[in-house]
């Protein structure tokens, strides 16, 4: 199940058209697409105390879950300019990032048939402004490394994991307090 499933006839001149999931071709005009994985660009914003920014989603999928900042790349954007983008759209702070994290895959809403996405994370630093939740978070707090909120409070997948991964990291790194 993908990014094609349902697809029967052209966008552009609504001949039927030719392929599988992973590849549907029009024979009128040419047209042709490939089912691909959504790219977002996350930070772990950490402050001087080696806290982590999480948001709270206020829409769905998992409203009201705990989530790492971020969102979806535009066409052609930079991951890097889209990760400020988000960060500065949800949580009104200017980031720089530290170091990148990783790339972790899963599904928009936890649903194997959903919207596949290929998220890229990095650590990052506010270099200015105040944490002020908006656009589809509703809520913003810094928690301890050892003090994140249960698996059940997360959205998505992937963000359990990526924040273990960050802990693991920081306690490789010698940074326990
Ligand atoms: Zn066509």
């Amino acid at each position: 199940m993908g990014e094609l499933e349902g697809w029967k006839y052209c966008p552009r001149c609504r001949t039927e058209l030719d392929g599988d999931g992973q590849r549907l071709k029009c024979a009128a005009c040419g047209f042709v697409t490939y089912a691909r994985s959504t790219a977002t660009a996350c930070a772990l914003v950490e402050d001087d105390e080696g806290r982590v920014l999480l948001a709270r989603r206020a829409v769905e999928p998992f409203k009201g879950r705990w989530d790492i900042p971020g969102g979806f790349l535009e066409e052609g954007e930079h991951p890097l300019d889209g990760m400020r983008r988000e960060l500065r759209e949800e949580t009104g702070l200017e980031v720089e990032p530290l170091e990148f994290l990783g790339v972790w895959m899963d599904r928009y809403d936890g649903d194997s048939t959903a919207e596949a996405t290929l998220n890229l994370y990095w650590t990052a630093r506010a270099v200015s402004g105040e944490p002020q939740a908006a656009d589809d978070v509703d809520d913003l707090r810094w928690f301890p490394r050892d003090e994140l909120p249960a698996a059940d409070e997360l959205a998505f997948e992937n963000v359990p994991l990526v924040l273990r991964a960050w802990q693991e990291r920081a306690q490789r790194a010698g940074l326990d307090r």
